[in-house]
């Protein structure tokens, strides 16, 4: 099912402007994520699309070829998912599957055929009778999305799906949850405020800041070309790094580095993973930190800008606090922004 929005923008009650006129297009089967910081409209545009809440005059939500803006929730075949789940407490996995089968009037034999095989989708076999108070937090998310997922949704809306789970459940989960989800092939739209789970889980993401999409892309166009600041610093951590453009060159008072073009009016921006320890470097700065992260050392250099910034040693003899280092850059990796 594909969906499309077209000017929809969010003022509630109070006078808060939660999201400014929007478009977005998702295509059938695809995966979107909406990545932002906190408040910055995500569960907002979710609830509009979904039905529960109504966008400011102007505003068109189409579901395929049907325009759905007026139609309310139960009308419009959405599977929703919650961030805190909203399990029915005092009711069995089983029942919690069945509940939108149940509303749909479905004949018993369907409904309990549905639900084993959505059980079975969801890796939840064996657990039909457990009251979900007794349920991991794991398992309370894959009965979520196996109750979303029963009455067949032409499409799929998750508010943080993993947000309630630990750190070390939610790295699994996640890409338990990207494969679910092309499994189940239903298009779907997620929220999250976790870069690392946008880029794992969806086709596109929607970075999106105060109440406005800033840019909608493929995890690699946004990393590699990112249109703002913003984004670039959202999606995968880039810095602003002082200094000015001279030419095709980059002058820092550290030292200076060629760029892919002359950057004119722009800023340059780096990421950990592009700015190299390394001898042969124009760039010179002061080890302030240095931290083992596995396949490589994450190195925090002081002297280029105000604050040290992340950079990258790929050796086996990383630099000490207070040692000097060289910095080196390749200019397709400096971002002009
Ligand atoms: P996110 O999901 O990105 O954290 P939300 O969409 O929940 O952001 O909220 C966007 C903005 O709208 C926030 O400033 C929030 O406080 C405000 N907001 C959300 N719901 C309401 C509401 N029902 N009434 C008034 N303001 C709201
Ligand atoms: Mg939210």
């Amino acid at each position: 099912m594909t969906i499309s929005l077209t000017g929809c923008a969010k003022t509630f009650p109070d006078g808060t402007r939660a999201l400014l006129p929007t478009d977005l297009a998702v295509g059938d089967s695809e995966i979107v994520a909406l990545l932002g910081p906190s408040g910055c409209g995500k569960t907002t545009l979710l609830r509009l699309i979904a039905g529960l809440e109504t966008p400011d005059s102007g505003g068109r939500i189409q579901l395929g070829e049907e325009d759905v803006t007026a139609l309310p929730v139960e009308s419009r075949r959405v599977g929703i998912v919650f961030q805190n789940y909203a399990l029915f407490p005092n009711m069995s996995v089983r029942a919690n599957i069945a509940y939108g089968l149940k509303m749909q009037k479905q004949p018993r034999a369907t409904i309990t055929a549905r639900v084993d095989e959505v059980m079975g989708l969801c890796r939840l076999e064996g657990l039909a009778d457990r009251a979900n108070t007794m349920l991991s937090g794991g398992q309370k998310q894959r009965v979520a999305l196996a109750r979303a997922v029963a009455p067949r949704p032409k499409l799929l809306l998750l508010d943080e799906p993993l947000s309630a789970l630990d750190a070390a459940l939610r790295e699994v989960l996640r890409d338990e949850l990207a494969g679910l989800l092309r499994t189940i092939g239903t298009t779907a739209i997620f929220v999250t405020h976790d870069q690392s789970e946008a880029l794992a889980i969806a086709d596109r993401i929607a970075v999106m800041n105060t109440g406005r999409i800033e840019q909608i892309g493929t995890p690699m166009t946004l990393y590699q070309q990112p249109a703002s600041p913003f984004v670039a610093s959202f999606v995968g951590h880039a810095v602003p790094l002082d200094g000015k453009a001279e030419g095709d060159e980059w002058v820092t008072g550290a030292g200076r580095f060629r760029t892919r073009e002359p950057a004119g009016n722009r800023k340059v921006f780096v990421r950990p993973e592009s700015l190299m320890v390394d001898e042969t470097g124009s760039l010179s700065g002061t080890v302030a930190a240095t931290t083992f992260m596995g396949t490589h050392h994450r190195v925090l250099v002081a002297g280029l800008n105000p604050a040290p910034i992340p950079a990258t040693y790929r050796g086996s003899t990383p630099p000490q606090r207070g040692q000097p280092v060289r910095l080196a850059i390749n200019a397709d990796e400096a971002l002009l922004l």
